[in-house]
């Protein structure tokens, strides 16, 4: 009979166990096996033992032809044998024999046969051996989930590293974090430290009802909260069970256990990862290892992402202000009035100057000069209707692009900037810095079609006439 040891040192490698125990040298290919009894025990060892392709299974045999391992030796073409097996055993080259019929005498003839031909393996070593082949297959499955998990990190990288366009990268994101956790949904939000909002920049598994305007604030005490204060993954197996997480949005779309991973760069969170599942599950405490990897590299895309939105903003805004610059405008423009005209909408230019900007320079230097542009042009953001387009034209001229505006409501407008701009207290002394406005509607044109470039110089004219008129005013274009 096989001892313990001999059969760890067994399991460890087979091959060198019967080559010791032959006293060879050569590493023999494949341990034959034969196993007698397939009963239920029978059945279990031969279904492990058909695992592992460093076993020849060289024979199954029970007197009972329905007994399950003799099914489930004919399925895997395993030869059966419907008789006394002793016998065949002494003429059979077999390395290691199963004894899983718990007769005792079958066990002692076994025992007078193997001599040296052959081990011995009873029901209790059967056990410990299928135990221990258990924890190989754990350990095989825990190495073949690291192996998916850094395949998915891998696959990410490539993506994050080819520079493809931030939806992919982001959507490859969620779609690795939802292969590594094996859950059925995901997200993944930007966070917004001006407004304290996430904005949901990929999901996946989740309907399209899911924060429809893509928004959702951080309230205070809530669940995002509390992700976006911590550092390590959050992980919720029960949504019931907290129900200081009320969120309704989560609530309404049927989730009820997740892991949210906070993404912090080093100024602090810039967003997050969920992992959301509609049932409660447990989570294996290893998982986070692999996530909290995928979630740098979540930091790394998010950080591109914002680096080549400020770059696009670059080339459209001006440095100084931050207002649209001149060319931008000119795009816009020229859009926005082809749709005016195609659909006869009013379309208004609001073109001003501040007055006597030389002056100011001259009296309390250029750097105070660039004091004054950016304090008037963050009051006019402030006045401005959000689907007003501001730019700053040139030096100290700014054109206001106001769609669906008639005269009227421009010129009201241009008033609401000429006050304000008036009553700002700028200068040392007293000293107020005033604007002059043209304002110019479509509809006052008489020409059939005009150019963009037409357009403004009309409303130039009408700059021209409001600074002839003594400046620190609003006139309109006039044929
Ligand atoms: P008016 O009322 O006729 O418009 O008089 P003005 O002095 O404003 O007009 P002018 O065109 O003679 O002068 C404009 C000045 O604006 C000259 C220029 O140096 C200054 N300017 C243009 N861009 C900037 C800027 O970015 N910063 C500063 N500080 N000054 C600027
Ligand atoms: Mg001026
Ligand atoms: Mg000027």
């Amino acid at each position: 009979m096989t001892d313990i040891s001999g059969l760890l040192f067994f399991l460890r490698d087979p091959c060198l166990f019967i080559d010791r125990k032959k006293g060879r040298d050569t590493l023999t290919d494949m341990v034959k096996v034969f196993i007698i009894g397939a009963g239920d025990g029978g059945e279990a060892v031969l279904s492990r033992l058909l695992q592992f392709n460093w076993f020849e299974i060289v024979g199954v045999a029970d007197l009972n032809p329905d007994a399950p391992a003799i099914h489930l030796a004919r399925a895997a073409n395993v030869p059966v044998f419907l008789e006394d097996p002793l016998c065949l055993l002494q003429k059979m080259s077999i390395d290691l024999v199963f004894d899983l019929t718990r007769n005792p005498v079958i066990g002692h003839q076994l025992i007078q046969i193997s001599e040296n031909n052959f081990d011995v393996a009873t029901g209790e070593v059967a056990h410990v051996l299928w135990d221990m082949i258990r924890e190989l297959e754990d350990r095989e499955a825990r190495i073949k989930q690291r192996l998916g998990e850094n395949q998915v990190l891998l696959e990410v990288s490539m993506i994050l590293s080819r520079s493809e366009t931030p939806d992919e990268i982001f959507q490859a994101i969620v779609a690795g974090a939802m292969r590594i956790t094996g859950m059925p949904a995901g997200s993944l939000s930007v966070y917004n430290k001006h407004n304290h909002e996430l904005f949901l920049v990929a999901t996946k598994g989740l309907s399209s009802d899911f924060y429809k305007n893509g928004a959702y604030p951080v309230r205070p005490g809530g669940l995002t909260e509390h992700i976006l204060s911590n550092k390590d993954p959050i992980l919720i197996p029960d949504l019931a069970d907290f129900p200081a997480f009320d969120n309704p949005v989560i609530l309404k779309e049927g989730i009820r256990s997740l892991i949210a991973l906070p993404l912090i760069s080093d100024k602090g969170p810039i967003g997050i990862l969920y992992n959301d599942d509609f049932q409660p599950r447990r989570f294996q405490p290893t998982l986070t290892e692999s996530l909290k990897m995928l979630s740098t590299q979540a930091v790394i895309a998010i950080q591109k992402q914002q680096a080549f939105e400020q770059i696009k903003d670059l080339s459209i805004r001006d440095p100084l202000t931050g207002l649209y610059n001149r060319r931008y405008l000119n795009k816009v423009l020229a859009s926005e009035m082809g749709r005016a005209q195609r659909l006869n909408r009013a379309l208004s230019l609001v073109l001003f100057d501040i007055d006597k900007f030389k002056r100011i320079n001259d009296t309390y230097g250029h750097a105070m000069g660039d004091q004054v542009l950016q304090a008037l042009a963050e009051c006019f953001e402030l006045i401005i209707r959000p689907y007003d387009v501001l730019s700053r034209f040139g030096g100290e001229e700014f054109l206001i692009l106001m769609s669906e505006t008639d005269e009227a409501k421009a010129i009201s407008s241009a008033e609401r900037l000429r006050t304000a701009a008036a009553a700002l207290d700028l200068l040392p002394d007293g000293d107020r810095v005033t604007c002059s406005f043209g304002v110019c509607t479509l509809e006052r044109i008489e020409k059939k079609t005009i150019t963009p470039k037409e357009f403004i110089q009309c409303a130039d004219h009408a700059l021209y006439r409001a600074k002839n008129g003594g400046r620190n005013r609003v006139c309109i274009y006039e044929n």
